[in-house]
C-alpha cells in the first residue's frame, strides 16, 4: 500500500497526519521548515489560542458567507474534541473571559510538542526540511468520454513518492518566514483548481496621521468603523469594538485586524478608506457632558480634564489636534472648541493608507476555490486522492482562535478520509 503523503506540519497538517494515521494509514508527512508548527509557535503571541468557546453556528457565521463550508468540518471534530485531544496529550486548556481558549501553561510550544509526541507515537513518518513540489497525476477518459484524473505521485525535493492519497495542507501566503508561501494554490491551479485572489488580513493598518505615531504605544478599548469614503455618501464597510492599539505606523490591536479583515481586498483596490474611532465607546451625550464640566470646574486645564478621560499619552497630541492650547483653563474654552474635542474624542478620523502587508498579516483571504472541494471529505473534485485542509482554502475567520480551529478541523476530516 503507498502511503498517504501529508505536506506541511501547520495545525491542518499535524491533524491530519495523526488521524490518517490513526485509521490505520501509512503517513509520510513533508515539512519545508527544519520544524513543525512553527506558525503555531507564534500564534497568540506564543500563548496559542487555539479555539474558542462559542458554539457551532457562532463559530460558523465568524467565517461569513464561506463559513457553511465549514459545517461537516466542524460537526465531526470541533473546539470540544480539540480540547479533549490536548487534554489526552497533558496539554489542559483553558478559556479568558471573551471565550478564548489557550493552553493552561500559556506556552504555544506545549501544543506544539504534544501534538509532535502524538504523531511520532502513532508512528508518521516526519520528514523536516522536505517541501512538496509538485503532485502528478494519472486520467483516463470513459466510453462517454468524461475525462477522470487521481494522484499519483508526491514530487518532493528528494524524488518522488508514489502516493495513496496528498493532502496539502501548506498554509495560504502570508507570514511567509514561517514557511506558507503559497505553495498550495500553485500546485492547485496547475491541477485545474480555481484560487479566489489572495489578500493579506488580520493586520495593523497604517495611516500618516501625526496623531498615531504620537500616541505610540497607548491601547484602549474603542468602537471603530471602517469608511469607504470614495463613495456618496461614505459607505460603512465595517464596524467592530475592542482593544486598538496606536503604533509608529498607524493602529493595530484585535478591532483593528478584525476590521482588515472586513475590508479586504481595501485598501489595496483604489477605494480610499478613513476609520473613525470612538475613544469613549461607554460615553454618550459628549458635548453636554463637556459643557457641564467647563461650567462646574471652569479653572481646570484642558488637558488635565482630557487625562481623567482618557491615558495620559493621549491628551496633548489630541489637543494639538484641535488647535487647542493644552494649558487653556475649561471656562475660557468656546463653544466651537468644545464640539471639536467633542467630535475627536467620538470620532476620531484617520485615512488609511494600506495594511502591514502579507510579511505580518496573520492570516490570507483567498485561496483554493470551496466549490471545488468536498466539504464532507475535503477531496478535490477534480482530482481523486487529492485533498486540502486548512489556510490553503478559501477560508479565513476573525482573532479569537477561529483560524487555527478550521485549521484543525479541516486537517481531521480530510485524515479521516483519506
Ligand atoms: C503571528 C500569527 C499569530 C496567529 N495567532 C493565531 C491565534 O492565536 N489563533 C488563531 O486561531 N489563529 C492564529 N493565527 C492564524 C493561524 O496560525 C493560521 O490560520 C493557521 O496556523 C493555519 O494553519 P495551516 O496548517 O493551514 O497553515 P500553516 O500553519 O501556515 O502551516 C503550513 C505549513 O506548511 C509548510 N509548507 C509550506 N509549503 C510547503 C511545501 N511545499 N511542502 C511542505 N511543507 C510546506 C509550512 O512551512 C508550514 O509549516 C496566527 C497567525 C500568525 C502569522
Amino acid at each position: 500500500m503507498n502511503p498517504v503523503i501529508v505536506a506541511g506540519a501547520g495545525a491542518a497538517g499535524l491533524m491530519a497526519a495523526g488521524q490518517a494515521r490513526e485509521r490505520g494509514r501509512k503517513v509520510i508527512l513533508l515539512e519545508k521548515n527544519p520544524r513543525p508548527g512553527c506558525k503555531i509557535l507564534a500564534s497568540g503571541g506564543g500563548r496559542c489560542n487555539l479555539t474558542n468557546t462559542c458554539d457551532r453556528l457562532e463559530f460558523i457565521s465568524a467565517f461569513g458567507r464561506n463559513g457553511r463550508f465549514l459545517h461537516p468540518a466542524f460537526a465531526r471534530f470541533f473546539s470540544g474534541d480539540l480540547r479533549e485531544l490536548l487534554q489526552r496529550l497533558d496539554v489542559p486548556t483553558q478559556a479568558d473571559d471573551e471565550g478564548r481558549v489557550f493552553p493552561s501553561s500559556g506556552k504555544a510550544a506545549d501544543v506544539v510538542a504534544a501534538l509532535e509526541k502524538w504523531i511520532e507515537r502513532l508512528g508518521v513518518e516526519i520528514r523536516a526540511g522536505a517541501a512538496l513540489l509538485d503532485v502528478l497525476v494519472g486520467s483516463a477518459q470513459s466510453s462517454q468520454g468524461k475525462m477522470s484524473r487521481w494522484i499519483t505521485t508526491a514530487r518532493t525535493q528528494s524524488g518522488d513518492i508514489p502516493a495513496a492519497a496528498i493532502v496539502v495542507c501548506t498554509g495560504g501566503i502570508t507570514y511567509p518566514q514561517l514557511g506558507a508561501t503559497g505553495d498550495a494554490h500553485a500546485i492547485a491551479c496547475r491541477l485545474g483548481h480555481t484560487i479566489i485572489p489572495c489578500h493579506p488580513c488580520l493586520a495593523g493598518l497604517h495611516s500618516p496621521d501625526p496623531v498615531c505615531i504620537n500616541m505610540q504605544g497607548v491601547s484602549l478599548a474603542a468602537r471603530v468603523e471602517a469608511h469607504d469614503v470614495m463613495s456618496h455618501p461614505p459607505r460603512r464597510m465595517a464596524r467592530r469594538q475592542g482593544g486598538i492599539i496606536f503604533t509608529h505606523f498607524g493602529v493595530s490591536g484585535p478591532a483593528i485586524l478584525d476590521i482588515s479583515r472586513d475590508i479586504a481586498p481595501a485598501p489595496y483596490d483604489g477605494r480610499r478608506v478613513e476609520i473613525v474611532i470612538d475613544l469613549l465607546p461607554g460615553e454618550s451625550g459628549m458635548p453636554t457632558r463637556l459643557l457641564n464640566d467647563c461650567q462646574s470646574a471652569p479653572r481646570k486645564l484642558i488637558i488635565n480634564h482630557i487625562r481623567e478621560l482618557l491615558p495620559d499619552k493621549m491628551a496633548a497630541p489630541l489637543l494639538e489636534r484641535c488647535a487647542i492650547r493644552p494649558d487653556k483653563p475649561l471656562g475660557q474654552i468656546t463653544r466651537r472648541e468644545r464640539n471639536l474635542v467633542a467630535t475627536t474624542l467620538k470620532a476620531l478620523r484617520l485615512t488609511i493608507t494600506g495594511s502591514e502587508g502579507a510579511e505580518r498579516a496573520m492570516i490570507t483571504k483567498g485561496g483554493v476555490s470551496l466549490r471545488e472541494i468536498d466539504p464532507g471529505t475535503m477531496q478535490s473534485r477534480l482530482v481523486r486522492g487529492l485533498f486540502f485542509a486548512g489556510e490553503a482554502l478559501d477560508i479565513d475567520g476573525p482573532t479569537g482562535g477561529y483560524n487555527l480551529q478550521a485549521a484543525f478541523s479541516t486537517g481531521w476530516l480530510a485524515g479521516n478520509n483519506v
